[in-house]
Order: C-alpha cells, then sequence, then structure tokens
C-alpha cells in the first residue's frame, strides 16, 4: 500500500493544489479579492493563496463554524466575516460581494481546481509508481475529477478508483443508485469535509466514463481508522480522510487482488485529538445520528 501524504501540504489537504491553481490563473486574469464561502480546508487554501500571491482575500463563513477554524483562516491574513445560520446563508452573502475584480472560488466545481488536484497523479508517475486502484475520499467530487484527470494524462485509464463517502454524506453513491445526478436532502455525517449535497456534474458523468467503486463507510469506521492511523504513521487527519484510510484496515473485497494499492491521505486541518475522543465517545455509545454538524464543503 502505498501513501499519498496530502495532510502535509501547508494547509493540511490536498486542497491548495486545486485552489492554487485557479487563483493563479485568476490573478493573470486581473482578479484583486478572492472571495470564498468556505470555512473549511476550502477557505484555508483560498486564504493560504492569497497571502502567497499578495491578493486580499474575504472568506464568509456562517456562525457555527467553530473558532479554530475561524483562527486558521484569519492567521493566512484573510477578512472572515460572520453571516448567517447555515452555510448557504453564507455563501448567498458572498455572492453579493463579487464585483469586476473580486472572484469567488469554488471549493470544487472548476475545471482549474481539478487540473490541480490531477498533479498528485503526475508526482506518483513520476516516483515510479503505478497503481492498480486508487482510494480517495468524495465530498462534490474535486479530488475525484482531479485524480481521473491525473490517471488519464497518464495513460492510466484503466486504473479503477475506490470512491470513499460516509453514511450521511454520500451524494455521489445515491446519484449513482439513482442513476441520476440528484441531491441530498441534508448532510448526516461528521464528515463535514465531504458534506456536500450534490457532487459536480463532471464527477457524476465520470462514473459512466471511468471505473469509479463507489463505496460508503460509516462515521465510526472513519473515526476508529483516523485513530489507528495516528498511531500507525504519527499523523491526525480528519475523519473525511479516515473514510479512505478505513478500507484498509476493514479490507474491501475489490481491493484483494491488487497488488500497488495507491490512498490518497487527504488530511484535513479541522480536527483535534480532542474532538476525535469527543466524536468516538459519541459514536461507540450510538449518540450521534440527527444533531450533526452543519457541513462545511
Ligand atoms: C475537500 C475535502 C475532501 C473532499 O474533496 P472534494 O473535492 O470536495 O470531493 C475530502 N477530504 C478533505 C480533508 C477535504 O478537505
Amino acid at each position: 500500500m502505498w501513501l499519498k501524504v496530502e495532510a502535509l501540504q501547508p494547509t493540511g489537504s490536498f486542497k491548495l493544489r486545486g485552489i492554487g491553481n485557479v487563483c493563479q490563473k485568476y490573478l493573470l486574469n486581473g482578479a484583486g479579492r478572492f472571495i470564498s464561502s468556505s470555512g473549511g480546508n476550502a477557505g484555508i487554501a483560498v486564504a493560504y493563496s492569497g497571502r502567497k500571491l499578495g491578493i486580499p482575500v474575504t472568506v464568509v463563513v456562517p456562525e457555527s463554524t467553530t473558532k479554530r477554524a475561524i483562527e486558521a483562516i484569519k492567521q493566512e491574513n484573510a477578512e472572515v466575516i460572520i453571516k448567517g445560520k447555515t452555510w448557504q446563508d453564507a455563501h448567498n452573502y458572498s455572492a453579493t460581494l463579487t464585483d469586476r475584480s473580486s472572484v469567488y472560488i469554488h471549493p470544487f466545481d472548476n475545471p482549474l481546481i481539478w487540473t490541480g488536484h490531477s498533479t498528485i497523479i503526475d508526482e506518483v508517475i513520476k516516483s515510479n509508481l503505478f497503481p492498480d486502484v486508487v482510494i480517495l475520499s468524495v465530498g462534490g467530487g474535486g479530488l475525484l475529477c482531479g485524480t481521473i484527470e491525473g490517471l488519464r494524462r497518464n495513460e492510466m485509464i484503466n486504473v479503477p478508483i475506490l470512491a470513499v463517502e460516509t453514511d450521511g454524506a454520500d451524494s455521489l453513491s445515491a446519484s449513482i443508485k439513482a442513476g441520476q445526478h440528484i441531491e441530498l436532502e441534508d448532510i448526516k455525517s461528521i464528515a463535514t469535509s465531504l458534506g456536500a449535497k450534490k457532487v459536480a456534474t463532471a464527477a457524476y458523468d465520470w462514473c459512466h466514463k471511468h471505473e469509479v467503486i463507489s463505496h460508503v463507510v460509516s462515521d465510526k469506521d472513519s473515526v476508529d481508522a483516523c485513530l489507528q492511523f495516528s498511531i500507525d504513521h504519527r499523523l491526525l487527519v480528519e475523519p473525511a480522510c479516515g473514510a479512505s484510510l478505513s478500507t484498509l484496515y476493514n479490507p474491501v473485497e475489490v481491493l484483494t487482488d491488487k497488488e500497488n494499492i495507491l490512498v490518497i491521505v487527504c488530511g484535513g486541518a479541522g480536527v483535534t485529538f480532542a474532538q476525535i475522543d469527543a466524536w468516538k465517545q459519541l459514536l461507540d455509545n450510538n449518540i450521534i445520528d440527527e444533531d450533526v454538524k452543519e457541513s462545511v464543503p
């Protein structure tokens, strides 16, 4: 098994690849401000990219956003505006801020994001690893689109993807099952970084053109995988990432005949040991179900 450890990116997740690429392109096109409505890893990546490129950044987040997330964004010198109860409120407000020079940076649905993410596969191939399968987590499907783009650019069109979601944030799985591109009513998973109610159209479309094996795991298995991974590799990752890792700790049938298994360890900054412990307590005692946090793409 091979780990592509995106948890070690400066912002703690792979998001910087795609978002860094978008921000650079928009700067060349004259952008004077970047706007994000993500209190999660996407918002942190926009804030980091803006600081590096010398462009001011505004991140609009809902009241439910943790203090820690807001601090992480402010640390990158970005302006944080707290607006509304839900992510949708914050998002709607952020749309009113865009003008001729301010551009909104979407967390997953933009071809430039996918091209940025696709460099993961270029690096893997450069290090002479030719995987038989790639395991990754799916939120809105940006990582999925980028990984497939990278595989196909490197003539690895037959390499399947094990696309992992958590139960309650399983928007790709639900669409595949329904045979159409559908939206979940709400998100019921602690893996908030996977909490897109509807995946990008391109992500859904890829499932008809590339072998994508959809797989859904429980929140509990994801948190257990985070804990086990922290013991095995001394790295703390979000449950969004633990979802992918859990397929190694609780083997999935499609992996049994594979020799080189590549896992994208997507990471995530929104996690502490105290939080993992709290989730573990709640999940072991079956307390969490309805009352999970607002999704943070
Ligand atoms: C954003 C994110 C995901 C999901 O990525 P998508 O491109 O939205 O599918 C998974 N894990 C982490 C840690 C993330 O930040």
